[in-house]
């Protein structure tokens, strides 16, 4: 019998909850994420890690506002830098650990509420893949 779950759409929809903006140990941002995002907001690049980064080892994260999420995060328009939100903000729930951990998706699904439970691996793979091969041309 063929699989009902084919698209991400079969185990995804956004319910705009804000969760995944919130904590979670911070959002990753790459050199390129730095340069859309400072572009995007006409902010200095050599100023921009300093006034909206910190460090998780050695690597940037966006920094939390007091209310504990994202400092570009807003209740009205939710993500304040949309069209060039970093690359972690764009695949999520798509991302590469799903291909290899597929397990791990349903604890994932815990805290975002547009995640379907309990899809068959094999399908979760296949469309995770999928998603993450079309960002990765998509993306600058
Ligand atoms: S960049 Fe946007 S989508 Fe990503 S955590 Fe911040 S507010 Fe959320
Ligand atoms: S936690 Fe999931 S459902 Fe909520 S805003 Fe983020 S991606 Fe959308």
């Amino acid at each position: 019998m063929a699989s009902e779950f084919k698209t991400c759409d079969d185990i995804f929809e956004c319910q705009l909850c804000g969760n995944c903006c919130n904590g979670f140990g911070g959002t990753y941002v790459t050199q390129q994420d730095i340069i859309n995002i400072s572009t995007y907001i006409n902010f200095d690049l050599e100023k921009f890690i300093a006034r909206y980064c910190d460090k998780s080892g050695t690597r940037n994260v966006l920094t939390l506002g007091k209310d504990g999420y994202c400092v570009f995060f807003d209740t009205i328009s939710q993500c304040t830098i949309h069209p060039v939100k970093p690359y972690m903000c764009k695949a999520w729930p798509f991302i590469q650990t799903i291909i290899k951990h597929p397990e791990n998706w349903n604890a994932m699904a815990n805290s975002c509420l547009g995640m379907k439970k309990n899809i068959p691996h094999k399908d979760l793979q296949k469309i995770v893949a999928l998603e993450k091969e079309k960002l990765d041309k998509s993306v600058i």
